[in-house]
């Protein structure tokens, strides 16, 4: 039976998959998790998706076990700020799309929408991110939106099977070393072994499957199932079973960031809850409000600006309040292992793939990997049909995300340096050219963006092409012979729901102090 697993790496991958694999089988698998004591982990990755608490909730963990303890805090959307141009900024939240005689109010927005601004007329998150608000009150009560909370009939789904049946409308943000952490203690009191170590080298049978891997003071450890988790190194599946890597560099230029951690006064400062995207020269900086400190960082690219600069422009933008914090500078490997899932080996998290962090994909990417692998987990004959199910759904979620991040770059009205003008005629990926000729007539929904499972509903595509400006979009023709009376009543709706919203949630950081 196959049920022994050696997992490489103690990083948010690393720890995720040993907890959830603990939650899903509990004893009748037993799990060595072996981490280098002074190889770092990436040090960033604190944004996710609305689907992360499908996670926890599988973990059996309460928001108020687990928030406290890695000073975490609510995100309701991406805030992109001068994609389009300088002091302009527009929301991708997670709201459910409404949508009026079969079109979604983001068309009937396109075709006579009462104010200029499409987030703001057709969610009511935007305003009540702009206030700076919880979604739940002070007692725990969650706003009413279009979702369902803990419904008997969405528990134990996957994300894919979630997509389209709801749309949580917070995520998290939360330190990635205080929740590898918490996930540590999680594991180990669960069973998990864990080895402080590293691993120096990789056996191979006479086949190139792995029969151990060596460690400097423990010895070999041995099990069926290897789980590379070494970040961008790729110890077992690139390295040792020279698994090659997809870039995505053509399509995507970003290749490096600098990241500071800035201790702030959050009760002072106040809670945004979401995260900031803010367009630059060469690339963008994120922003993520946590409780006590901001993470920050630049995404650029390195043909288009030097590290150096890159950490002034950063330093500048933060103010006198990144005096003292330390840059962790970064090389970002863009794009996928070819196959994650390789003989007895699955790389999950920085090993099997990433994008540049601009919609906080990373987690979200291991979370399903995790899914998709406990689904597909090996039978005692290592079937090819597991494996190849499993590298069909990891490709297919990275490919169709880098997609959804082309676009906001050939998207972007922004056209005032080099970087921001050959996002304009750099190369698409695949299908993209066509698709977008589509979206010009009509927005994009189900049957028009990428077909296979990314994480991504359509409407998101459909905020990204609003908001950032630069293609022209127009509303489908139907509309322009309809009546238009219903989609008024709900803009109307919308507009009376974030008001009473606006005036009776908490703010963010009252809501968070309380938890704690
Ligand atoms: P790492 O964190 O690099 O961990 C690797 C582990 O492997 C470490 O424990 C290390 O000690 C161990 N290791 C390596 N070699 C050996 C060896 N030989 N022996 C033993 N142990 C070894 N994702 C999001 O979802 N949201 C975000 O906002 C976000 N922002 C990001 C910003 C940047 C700039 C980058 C680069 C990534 C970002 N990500 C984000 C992605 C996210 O950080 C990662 O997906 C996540 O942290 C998982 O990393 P990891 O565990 O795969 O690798």
């Amino acid at each position: 039976m196959i049920n022994r697993v050696v997992i490489v790496g103690g990083g948010t991958a690393g720890w995720m998959t040993a907890s959830y694999f603990k939650a899903a089988f509990g004893d009748r698998i037993d799990i060595t998790l072996v981490e280098s004591g002074h190889l770092g982990t990436v040090g960033v990755g604190e944004a996710t998706f609305s689907d992360i608490r499908h996670f926890f909730e599988f973990l059996g963990l309460k928001e108020k076990d687990w928030m406290p303890a890695c000073n975490a805090t609510y995100k309701l959307a991406v805030r992109f700020e001068n994609w389009r141009e300088q002091g302009h900024y527009f929301y991708h939240p997670f709201e459910q799309m409404r949508s009026v005689n079969g079109f979604p109010l983001t068309d009937w927005w396109l075709q006579e929408g009462p104010t200029s601004r499409f987030d703001k007329d057709c969610f009511v998150m935007p305003s009540v991110i702009d206030a700076g608000l919880s979604p739940r009150q002070l007692d725990g009560t969650l706003i009413d939106q279009p979702f369902v909370e803990g419904a008997d009939e969405m528990q134990g789904l996957t994300m894919s099977e979630h997509q389209g049946k709801t749309q949580f409308p917070y995520a998290y943000h939360f330190e990635a070393a205080l929740l590898a952490k918490y996930l540590t203690t999680y594991s180990v009191e669960r069973g998990v072994k864990h080895i402080i170590d590293d691993v120096e080298s990789v056996d191979l049978d006479s086949r190139g499957w792995i029969t151990g891997v060596r460690t400097g003071e423990h010895g070999d450890i041995s099990g069926d199932l290897y789980i590379d988790c070494t970040g961008f190194r790729g110890v077992l599946l690139n390295k040792a079973l020279e698994e090659p890597f997809i870039s995505y560099q053509d399509t995507l230029p970003n290749d490096s960031a600098v990241a500071l951690q800035v201790p702030m006064d959050m009760e002072k400062r106040g809670i945004r809850p979401c995260t900031t995207a803010t367009a630059q020269d060469a690339g963008w900086i994120w922003t993520i409000p946590l409780m006590g400190r901001v993470g920050t960082g630049y995404v650029y690219a390195k043909d288009y600006i030097s590290p150096e600069e890159a950490e002034r422009t950063l330093r500048e933008f933060v103010g006198p309040a990144a005096a003292d914090a330390e840059a962790n500078h970064i090389k970002m490997r863009i794009g996928r292992s070819r196959n994650s899932w390789v003989k007895n080996c699955v790389g999950i998290g920085l090993t099997s793939g990433f994008v540049e962090p601009l919609e906080s994909t990373g987690i979200f990417f291991i979370h399903h990997a995790i899914e998709q692998l406990a689904k597909n987990f090996p039978d005692d004959n290592w079937n090819e049909t597991h494996r190849d199910r499993y590298n069909d759904a990891i490709a297919h979620v990275m490919d169709g995300v880098r997609e959804f991040l082309v676009l906001h770059y050939v998207g972007a009205k922004r056209n005032d340096t080099q970087y921001w003008r050959d996002a304009k005629t750099r190369k698409m990926p695949d299908g993209l050219a066509e698709r977008i000729e589509k979206w010009k007539t009509q927005l994009p929904d189900s049957e028009t963006v990428f077909p296979y499972y990314h994480g991504l509903p359509p409407y998101s595509w459909g905020c990204i092409l609003l908001g950032t400006g630069g293609i022209e979009v127009k509303p489908s023709p139907a509309l322009r012979i309809s009546d238009s009376s219903a989609a008024q009543r709900e803009f109307e709706a919308i507009r009376e729901k974030t008001e009473h919203l606006t005036r009776t949630l908490p703010k963010a950081y009252d809501y968070f102090s309380q938890l704690s």
